[in-house]
């Protein structure tokens, strides 16, 4: 039985040479322990929404990832990857390991965490499966859940009650963790805090540092669009990143570190947040924040950054601290906490605001063209799919 799904496939489209996620028909994945010994602790889904993330915006315009794609398509011996990382929808199978281990049945609706661990690693028997030595990205290094049915180890499930969080919500789970992930890092209470990106997973960070405690919250940004919903989020500031003439690429951004020194009595934030993924926004980063200040780094892209005058990193004492997934299942269990307390807001503010409350953020996977994605995702930071029409 075939399914549909969104794909890259390295040989038919070719990395440098497409763009985008392909449309595609893929066989249904089955679960078989005779064949696939593994399939004993996996299950099928069927998904209900998937998000778009910011890491399948960089595998569209084939700026991030390209290592990771590659190696493990070689690896499998394929040439197909299914993209796709943050869902939820309803067990329709599980393997017969599944309830003893998991406690998942057939029924249960779930989210889940896109790091597939080993769960034999140093780190996994540390409890730090996040920097797990042997793991698979769904959608980037295992396929992953842009498709109407998907194969995923029942490890990495969420149960979600829907009744406290709306299943459109449920499907942003993983990076709102992310987030959650990012302001867990360092103690934001009382802490003027500079958001460089304002994309999703910015506009969460910023929520959850006002939710956090947060004295002065700072977003910046190149999209106006992106910054009015930064304020509305509950930003004190946001601060409109121009381009500006700069001796090199990389170099920070005068006139904003000029913006955060005035809004900061001349300190420098506490902490800052790199959520955009560029070299000068690192830069800026590491310009805005004060002496004896946190750094945390998020946003990824291939290739190699340059800093320049290194040394006044030590000399400022800054700490650096780099974000990679969730905490398994730390940061889930905090994060479902402040999604489904509706006093708190948050979770109203990210299908009002955000998702806009459906209105043209919500792709049905039959309405799926290029050309309408890129529209779409040029005028919203959060997308989603209906993989059920
Ligand atoms: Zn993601
Ligand atoms: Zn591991």
């Amino acid at each position: 039985m075939k399914i549909n799904a969104l794909t890259l496939d390295l040989q038919a489209d070719g990395w440098s040479s497409s763009r985008g996620f392909i449309k595609r028909t893929v066989p249904r994945p089955i679960l078989d322990e005779t064949v696939q010994a593994s399939d004993a602790t996996a299950v099928i889904i069927k998904v209900q929404y998937a998000g778009v993330c910011g890491s399948d915006r960089g595998i569209w315009n084939r700026v991030a990832f390209s290592e990771m794609v590659q190696q493990s398509l070689e690896h499998e011996q394929k040439s197909l990857r299914i993209l796709g990382h943050e869902f939820v929808g309803a067990v329709i199978q599980a393997g017969s390991m599944v309830q003893h281990l998991y406690g998942i049945t057939v029924g249960n609706t779930v989210s889940g965490d896109s790091h597939v661990t080993c769960g034999r690693c140093y780190q996994c028997r540390l409890g730090e499966a996040e920097v797990c030595q042997d793991q698979a990205i769904l959608g980037i290094s295992t396929d992953g859940i842009f498709a109407q049915y998907v194969k995923i180890p029942a490890k990495n499930l969420w149960p979600v009650d829907l009744t406290r969080v709306r299943p459109e919500v449920c499907a942003v789970y993983d990076p709102f963790g992310n987030a959650v992930h990012a302001l867990t890092k360092v103690d934001v209470r009382g802490a003027r805090v500079a958001i460089f990106g304002c994309g999703q997973i910015g506009l969460f960070a910023i929520l959850l540092a006002r939710h956090f405690g947060a004295a002065k919250v700072i977003g910046v940004d190149t999209n106006a669009a992106n910054l009015a919903m930064a304020k509305t989020l509950g930003a004190h500031e946001v601060i409109h990143l121009q381009p500006t003439e700069k001796m090199h690429d990389y170099d920070a951004d005068a006139v904003v570190l000029k913006q955060i020194q005035s809004l900061t009595h001349g300190k420098g934030v506490d902490v800052s947040l790199e959520m955009a993924g560029f070299n000068s926004s690192v830069n800026n980063c590491l310009a805005a924040t004060r002496f004896g200040g946190h750094i945390i780094l998020f946003g990824i892209k291939d290739g190699d950054f340059t800093i320049p005058g290194f040394s006044r990193m030590i000399v400022k004492g800054l700490t650096i601290h780099n974000i990679i997934g969730r905490q398994i299942f730390y940061t889930w269990q905090i994060a479902q906490r402040v999604m489904s307390d509706k006093s708190n807001g948050i979770q109203d503010s990210i299908w009002e605001i955000i998702l806009k409350q459906g209105n043209g953020t919500i792709i049905t996977l039959s309405d799926f063209a290029p050309d309408i994605m890129e529209q779409k995702m040029a005028e919203h930071p959060k997308l989603l799919f209906d993989m059920q029409p």
